[in-house]
């Protein structure tokens, strides 16, 4: 049997996981970014228990996943039966047992499991940030066994009442950079306003999320797509069913091979579902539009562009989605990422993720887990590309620094009550002509690329992000309104002056 063979940094985290081991520590986890491997890791600790006589219990978080594992540990060599009714690897007398965490929470509760029989030595929980209760009965079952969670996103509330300790296995700044994971170019058409979404368990509810969209933004997703990334295998995520075949639908309707697939239904949808996966694979659908497959193990590396509609307060959804892009594959060079959801600006680059240390349970604010150093990127007006620094390292736009306005005076009063007056929401219509008079205004008098878009941004609080760059005539109220903008513009200035002679 040729084993594949491991990569450096999954040796090394092996061999930090035994020093912790022989430390006494019983409860670990191993964290590592989506497509590090943490399968074959776990495979080769397996391998070693194996070799020993040991016995394991490899638990997963759907059957889809007990496929993916038993696949992998066939690959790798080891000998491993399901415990799954009527599956056809079902062997108890096999080292390693593969099943879900809900068959053996059933089979623990009715009495069915015979863990008497079975010692474990090895207790593998996948996708160890979805806390399932079996995992605590476990450890009353065995509470000599060694508890391993695999997974790449440590973040789960109380996961540091359970574990002891996090092993993380490699940086997602350096798979990249070693060519593990592809590069990316992340953009942002879109930012959607999520105040006052409706929220359950801590996050914006799927129905309530979809309702951001209109035809209207999802028509967008396709001209920005359009232009960033039309020839590339394209994974869509949606907020619901309905949102997202929307989202397939609206691609359908401009000539694009488009398919919807979703995480629910019967056997019968599992098949349809497979079917759909293996067309979009070999390339006879060119975009997917998915909503939650993120815990079916669904693994498409050919896909080199992500549309993301569905806006999360999770860290751990946001990093998923973002993995699903990463995976390398021959003829990829990057994946293009078109972040229609905000996620990006709420939660930042993936690889600036750095502080994988568990969660106590303690209430509170939820730490930033992002790279000390690193802010959190905003679009660039321009070209929308994500970016942390002034100048964008896509175009090189670098907008007028936003506190050039100084102090407000008496007539700035009245005009913010002018504002204050007028309706808070805006069409996406109204808008555009307010940013295409602003175009023409800056033209009309020289000024400098960006005054538009600056100015834009002082009344809408936002870039002039998704809008175009078309000139309209000047109307009088903007004209007006421009007008007196320079006014408080020049007397911030002479004040400024004054108080700095
Ligand atoms: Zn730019």
């Amino acid at each position: 049997m040729n084993r594949p063979e491991l990569r450096p940094y999954q040796t090394q985290a092996i061999s930090n996981l035994r020093a912790s081991i022989a430390s006494g520590v019983r409860r670990l986890i191993l964290q590592a970014a989506t497509g590090a491997g943490k399968t074959m890791t776990a495979a080769e600790i397996i391998r070693c228990c194996e070799s020993k006589g040991k016995r394991t219990l490899f638990v997963c978080d759907s059957l889809e996943l007990v496929e993916q594992a038993l696949s992998a540990f066939d690959n790798y060599g080891l000998d491993v039966g399901v415990m799954q009714a009527q599956h056809i690897r079902t062997d108890e007398s096999r080292l390693t047992q593969v099943c879900t965490a809900q068959t053996l929470d059933r089979r623990i509760k009715s009495q069915r499991y015979e863990f008497e029989q079975y010692p474990v030595h090895l207790i593998c929980c996948d996708e160890a940030h979805v806390q399932h209760k079996v995992r605590d009965e476990l450890a009353v079952l065995y509470p000599n066994a060694v508890i391993l969670g695999l997974t790449a996103t440590p973040f789960s509330k109380g996961l540091g009442t359970f574990y002891q300790t996090v092993v993380s296995a490699i940086s997602m700044k350096q798979l990249i950079s070693e060519g593990y994971l592809s590069t990316y170019r992340a953009f942002a058409p879109f930012v959607p306003d999520m105040k006052g979404v409706k929220q359950t368990a801590g996050d914006w509810t799927k129905d309530a999320s979809a309702e951001v969209y209109d035809s209207q933004i999802i028509g967008d997703m396709v001209s920005h797509w359009k232009r960033h990334a039309h020839d590339r295998p394209t994974l869509a995520f949606g907020c619901n069913v309905a949102h997202s075949k929307a989202i397939a639908a609206e691609f359908a309707s401009h000539g694009i091979a488009a398919a919807h697939v979703d995480g629910y239904g019967n056997d019968a949808d599992k098949l349809e579902r497979e079917r759909t996966i293996e067309r979009y694979k070999s390339g006879d659908i060119q975009l997917l539009s998915s909503v939650s497959m993120l815990t079916r193990g669904f693994d498409a590396p050919l896909t080199s562009c992500l549309i993301i509609a569905r806006p999360t307060k999770s860290l751990s959804m946001h990093l998923q989605i973002v993995g699903r892009g990463l995976r390398t594959f021959a003829g990829k060079d990057d994946c293009v990422i078109l972040d229609h959801a905000g996620n990006f600006v709420r939660h930042g680059f993936p690889e600036d993720i750095t502080d994988f240390t568990l969660d106590l349970g303690v209430k509170g604010e939820s730490k930033d887990k992002r790279d000390k150093g690193e802010k959190l990127p905003v679009p660039c007006p321009s070209c929308q590309t994500l970016k942390t620094s002034h100048k964008c390292p896509a175009c090189g736009f670098a907008p007028e620094k936003q506190n050039e306005i100084v102090n407000v005076d008496g007539e700035l009063v009245e005009l913010s009550k002018v504002e204050a007056a007028k309706p808070k929401q805006f069409t996406k219509e109204q808008k555009q002509q307010f940013y295409s008079e602003l175009l023409t205004y800056a033209e009309k008098r020289g000024y400098k690329h960006g005054w538009a878009a600056n100015t834009y941004r002082k009344r809408f609080e936002v870039w002039p992000v998704g809008l175009v760059e078309e000139k309209r005539q000047v109307s009088e109220t903007t004209d007006k309104y421009c007008t007196s903008l320079m006014i408080r513009y020049a007397k911030g200035k002479g004040k400024a002056e004054a108080n700095a002679a």
